[in-house]
């Protein structure tokens, strides 16, 4: 392990009707209150009436913020922080998925700055304060819930960077599983390639002596794979949709990875990709990982062979460490294919135009990934394997 200092300060509420946690929550931080959401998934469901009585209740002034796309944009943000500045906002609320919170952690940060927010994502600045910050999540996949991670588009530029700051955990997070009743097979199935990947990022590390991580991962995969088939063909099973929460929660939020350095180099790649094309960043991971992972295999095969035995039952006797790491991907493609993840650029129309373009995006920071680093030439050749 290495040496590491954890600390997560979001308040994880969890469960069925901890919804009613809201108005408390909520009047601990102001009457001004943002209200960030998508493009009308949360009217349809009901869930918006729901927290427009309880910010009531709370006798909140709201603000609205609507329309956050997936792959949230840099000039919705700069829309939230003028919005922020206008009404003094004292704490923003953020329902929906990943993308509507991700947006407004740039917000909480950017209304804090009086420079560009995309300084923070270009390295250019560090961000110094965050305005209070809530969430109702609604989808299970990023784990933006419990983490100060971000994902922002450059949309004039073509760029999408992740971005991090201890200044942009939520303060609080709310998970109802039923909030996620409503979202679509497909986006369901985005989000648990998601949640996957990033246990799979920690997984491919280089650090020694980190026997129970890497067991919290294997457990974590494990249950996924049990669950989700289940739950793609009966999408409001509470217990299933309660599962895949919790995953995607621990996936992302430090618990499972401390004293390692995951890879990350595919949600590199993948990004680059997402900012070029604007496809789904779950449906773009099902694509590029197990090319990341064929390409790789080599740089340590025991690991490629503890993921194949341990987590896809491979039977490894009598075979390398190769042999059986690769029945291990091999498996994980038949997986995300059976659920019905896609599994090549081709399926989104994608083919080698861009591939040039797109690894000079993903070099941005030069070469990458810590389980091995990749140069431009590796980004082209996975991004070929993918077509
Ligand atoms: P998302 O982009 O937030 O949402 C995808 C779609 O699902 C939207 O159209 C949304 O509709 C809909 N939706 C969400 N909840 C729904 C529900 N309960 N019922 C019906 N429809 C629902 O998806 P996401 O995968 O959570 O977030 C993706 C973004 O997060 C990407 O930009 C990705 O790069 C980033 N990301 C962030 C992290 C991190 O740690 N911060 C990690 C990985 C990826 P509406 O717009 O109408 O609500
Ligand atoms: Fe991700």
């Amino acid at each position: 392990m290495r040496p590491f200092v954890f600390h997560n300060p979001t308040q994880l509420i969890f469960g069925k009707g901890k919804l009613s946690a809201l108005s408390g929550e909520v009047a601990k931080y102001g009457r001004n209150v943002l209200l960030v959401y998508g493009g009308g998934s949360i009217k349809r469901s009901g869930l918006y009436d729901q927290v427009i009585t309880l910010l009531k209740e709370a006798n909140a002034v709201v603000t609205e913020l609507a329309g956050v796309e997936p792959n949230p944009r840099l000039s919705t943000v700069h829309k939230g922080v003028a919005l922020c500045r206008e009404h003094h906002i004292d704490l923003i609320l953020a329902v929906g998925g990943g993308s509507v919170l991700d947006c407004s952690k740039a917000i909480a940060v950017g209304a804090k700055y009086d420079g560009d927010m995309w300084d923070f994502v270009e390295r250019k600045a560090v961000p110094q304060a965050g305005l209070p910050l809530g969430t109702v999540l609604t989808m299970a996949a990023t784990g933006s819930e419990m983490n100060g991670g971000s994902v922002i588009t450059n949309e004039v530029t073509q760029e999408k960077m992740g971005w991090g700051s201890p200044h942009a955990y939520p303060a609080f997070s709310i998970l109802d599983p039923v909030h996620t009743f409503s979202l679509p097979r497909d986006q369901t199935v985005y989000g648990i390639v998601d949640i996957m990947s990033h246990v799979l990022e920690h997984y491919f590390h280089q650090d020694t002596n980190t026997p129970v991580q890497d067991g919290f991962c294997e457990t974590i995969l494990r249950t996924v794979i049990d669950t989700a088939p289940k739950l793609v063909e009966d999408l409001e099973n509470y217990e299933h949709r309660e599962t895949i929460m919790y995953c995607g929660t621990m996936a992302l939020n430090g618990m499972i990875n401390m004293g390692m350095a995951g890879d990350w180099g595919t949600h590199n790649i993948e990004h680059a990709v997402s900012a070029v094309y604007d496809i789904p960043h779950g449906g773009g991971l099902a694509i590029l990982f197990p090319n990341w992972m064929k390409y790789n295999l080599n740089a340590d095969p025991q690991r490629f062979k503890s993921l194949a035995v341990n987590v896809f039952g491979v039977d490894s006797a009598g075979k390398s460490d190769e042999a059986a790491g690769l029945e291990g991907i091999e498996a994980l493609r038949r997986f995300w294919t059976s659920i019905g993840a896609p599994s090549t650029l081709g399926d989104y129309d994608i083919d080698d135009r861009e591939i040039g373009s797109m690894a000079d995006k993903a070099m941005r920071f030069g070469p990458f990934g810590n389980f091995r680093k990749l140069q431009r030439e590796d980004v082209v050749e996975i991004y070929r394997m993918s077509l």
